[in-house]
């Protein structure tokens, strides 16, 4: 570390007096273990990550359907998204593991949207500028591809659906380089990496309170009684986040709302197609299949009904609805009418926390110092990961590192106004 860096990394983190580490990260899920991560590849901070599961990717990020895709509203979101995705795609050397768990496999994503060829020149072009490669198909060009697809762009009304006119689309976006990760692995080679690079990650311990001192944060204490002082305390708890924010007094100004998200898993015949990612703007669901190209997971249609708010993350319930397996599944054969129905159909649930002002997620700095969160993520927390990690440890030791975004650090300051979307969990 140079000098100049030396002065930035204790202007960022200013010690509370003897600490024991610089930075407590509470949470080693898939956010927690990036951003301890990439402290630990560019600066000598010590770093304690705590996590009270007995090992990583037991809350939102084991759950996760870990799409990896970028066409988002705002343009410094696509370009976070692109540089998370070359992340995703260049796992080993990110992570400088020879041989990581995790890798990517590119399906390609097909927006079905009610949009004019006009509108979506507009997003091709906001995204091609933004380094994201696309095209515009016609229905023709889909249908070509994948005739087992239906191209309605009607959105369904499901207290009504009897009365569901299919109206044809005739332009689409691709997003060519889309795809998955596997989320439990990525997690793992986060903490390993991590643990390479010096941090000390420990599982099985949960933070019980936050400590403060004179109105600042000083440090925390774990559940076994210890009190572990530090610089700087992280929110990474995910869905636990208010409960961590609450014991501190701090962010009240935004909504974060645990929530249930329901998935059916469909099994898939050895013939069966091979879909891109559909995003479903008839319903605000999205398909995709399983790396093992043995079964497609179905995300429920978006209906508040489905998308239940919970307040205790620690229990809710694990299987789906049938009311809304049985709409997954109505929504999926309206969207893919050419693919038999074969096997068996299970499913599972999973949380993940929904800023309600704005869908993006609250990183940096909170309003008590001593105290920064990365929390709210909604859908897009798994995608964001890597260059999420960057912005928070750029801030934090002022260094660059190969595969930073290229996007201010407090773009998602605490105190910014909501950020645009294009509506629903699609942001
Ligand atoms: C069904 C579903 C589908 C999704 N699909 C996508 C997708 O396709 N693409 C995408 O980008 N994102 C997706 N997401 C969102 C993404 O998975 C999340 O945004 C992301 O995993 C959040 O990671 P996290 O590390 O913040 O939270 P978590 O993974 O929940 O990690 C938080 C950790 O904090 C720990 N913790 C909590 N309280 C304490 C405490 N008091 N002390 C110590 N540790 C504590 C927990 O044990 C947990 O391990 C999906 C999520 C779900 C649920």
């Amino acid at each position: 570390m140079t000098e100049s860096e030396e002065v930035r990394n204790t202007q960022a983190v200013r010690l509370a007096s003897e600490p024991d580490v610089d930075v407590v990260i509470v949470g080693a899920g898939i956010i927690g273990s990036a951003i301890a991560y990439q402290i630990a590849r560019r600066s000598q901070l010590r770093v304690l990550v705590v996590d009270k599961a007995p090992g990583p990717a037991t809350g939102s990020t084991g759950a996760s359907v870990a799409i990896s895709r970028c066409r988002y509203t705002v343009p410094e979101v696509v370009r976070l998204a692109y540089r998370s995705q070359l992340a995703y795609r260049s796992w080993s050397d990110f992570t400088g593991l020879r041989e990581p768990i995790s890798n990517y496999t590119q399906l390609g994503a097909l927006w079905v949207f009610d949009r004019t060829v006009d509108q979506l020149a507009a997003e091709s072009k906001r995204l091609h500028s933004n380094g994201v490669a696309v095209e515009i198909l016609s229905a023709k060009d889909v249908l070509d591809r994948w005739p087992e697809l239906d191209l309605c762009i009607e959105p369904i009304d499901f207290g009504a659906v009897a009365k569901h006119q299919c109206r044809q689309g005739e332009f689409f976006l691709y997003e060519v380089e889309a795809g998955i990760a596997d989320p439990a692995g990525a997690n793992a080679d986060l903490v390993a990496a991590s643990k390479r690079e010096g941090v000390d990650v420990r599982f099985g311990i949960g933070v019980a309170d936050v400590v403060t001192d004179k109105g600042r944060v000083v440090g925390v204490r774990l559940d076994n009684g210890d009190e572990v002082r530090c610089g700087l305390v992280v929110n990474a708890a995910g869905p636990w986040c208010n409960q961590i924010n609450q014991m501190a007094g701090a962010q009240k100004r935004w909504t974060l709302t645990p929530t249930r998200v329901q998935l059916v898993l469909r099994e898939w015949g050895d013939t069966d197609p091979r879909l891109p990612i559909t995003f479903d703007g008839s319903t605000d669901g999205c398909y995709r299949m399983e790396r093992s190209g043995e079964q497609i997971l179905l995300v429920s249609p978006e209906i508040p009904s489905f998308m239940e708010a919970t307040k205790n993350p620690d229990d809710f319930r694990i299987s789906p609805d049938r009311e809304c397996v049985e709409a997954t599944l109505a929504a999926f054969q309206h969207r893919a009418p050419g693919v038999r129905h074969v096997g068996t159909t299970t499913g599972t649930c999973g949380l993940y926390t929904i800023n309600e002002q704005d869908s993006h997620p609250i990183v940096g700095p909170s309003e008590i110092e001593g105290l920064w969160l990365a929390n709210g993520f909604s859908g897009h927390g798994f995608k964001l990961a890597p260059g999420i990690g960057a912005m928070m440890a750029r801030a934090i030791t002022g260094v660059e590192a190969p595969y930073d975004p290229d996007v201010p650090d407090d773009l998602f300051a605490i105190d910014r106004t909501p950020l645009a979307t294009s509506g629903g969990v699609f942001a």
